[in-house]
C-alpha cells in the first residue's frame, strides 16, 4: 500500500511542492518502501528511531527532524545527530539554535533550519508565538552555521480541515513579511505547513512543503505519540 499511497500523492502534488514522508514509529522497511516509490525526504520526531533508521536507509533520502528539540536534548544536541539530519523543522527558540550552531561548528556544517511557529497559540505546542517571530528570527540569523530557510507550523488538530485555515493563513503572512524585510543570512523559501488531513487547505494557502504520515504508511500502530 505504501508505493500506491506515495505515487498517488506524488502524482496530485503541484511540482514546486515537497513531501516530507513523517515516519514516527515507521521502521526502515517501510521508509525504504516509501523511497523506492519516490519520496525524497523523511520526517522524524524520535532520534532513538531515526539513528536505528538511518543506520539502514542510510542517504537514499534526505532527513528532516520534525520533533520537539528540548523534548529530548541530551540525544538532540549530539555531533551524530546533527551530522544525520540535512534540516531542522521545529526551531522555536534562540537557546536551541545556539545549541545547534555550537555543535554544528564542531563538525564544519551550516546546519538549514526552519522556525516553528505557534500559529494556534497553543500553550502546550512548542513553536514561537506568531508576533515573536521575527525578534526571534533576527536573533538566529547572525549564528553562523545555522540558516534560516523559511517557517514550519502544524496547527492545531481539528476534524475539519477547513478549521486549519486561519492559522496557515497567518503562517504565511508572516512568512511573506519576513521574506519582504530580507534579512542578512535568512532565506524564506520554505512553507513547511499541512499532514494528513490538512495539506490540501496548506497548499491553498501557499505551503510549499507538507509532512504526510498517516496517508503514506497508514494508520499508526499505537498513539501513544499525538501531537
Ligand atoms: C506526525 C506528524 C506529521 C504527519 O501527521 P499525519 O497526520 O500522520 O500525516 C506531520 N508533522 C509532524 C510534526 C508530525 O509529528
Amino acid at each position: 500500500m505504501i508505493i500506491e499511497n506515495v505515487k498517488k500523492i506524488l502524482s496530485e502534488l503541484p511540482d514546486q511542492v515537497e513531501l516530507v514522508a513523517a515516519a514516527k514509529e515507521k521502521n526502515a522497511e517501510d521508509i525504504l518502501e516509501a523511497i523506492h516509490a519516490g519520496v525524497k525526504i523523511i520526517g522524524e520526531n524520535y532520534i532513538g528511531e531515526a539513528k536505528r533508521a538511518h543506520k539502514v536507509v542510510g542517504n537514499q533520502a534526505l532527513w528532516h527532524f520534525i520533533g520537539i528539540p528540548h523534548k529530548q536534548k541530551h540525544d538532540f544536541l549530539r555531533k551524530s545527530t546533527m551530522e544525520m539530519f540535512d534540516m531542522i523543522e521545529t526551531i522555536d527558540s534562540l537557546k536551541i539554535a545556539e545549541g545547534v550552531d555550537r555543535i554544528c561548528k564542531d563538525i564544519g556544517k551550516v546546519m538549514p533550519i526552519l522556525i516553528e511557529i505557534n500559529s494556534g497559540r497553543e500553550p502546550q505546542k512548542s513553536g514561537v508565538l506568531p508576533e515573536d517571530a521575527e525578534a526571534l528570527i533576527r536573533e538566529i540569523s547572525k549564528l553562523q552555521n545555522v540558516k534560516i530557510m523559511g517557517l514550519m507550523t502544524m496547527g492545531p488538530r481539528f476534524g475539519n480541515s477547513e478549521d486549519s485555515r486561519p492559522y496557515f493563513r497567518e503562517t504565511r503572512k508572516i512568512f511573506e513579511q519576513i521574506k519582504k524585510i530580507d534579512l542578512p543570512d535568512v532565506e524564506m523559501k520554505y512553507l513547511s505547513m499541512g499532514m494528513t488531513n490538512s495539506y490540501l487547505v496548506a497548499l491553498s494557502e501557499g505551503a510549499n512543503m507538507v509532512r504526510i504520515g498517516t496517508k503514506i504508511f497508514g494508520e499508526k500502530t499505537c498513539d501513544a505519540v499525538k501531537g
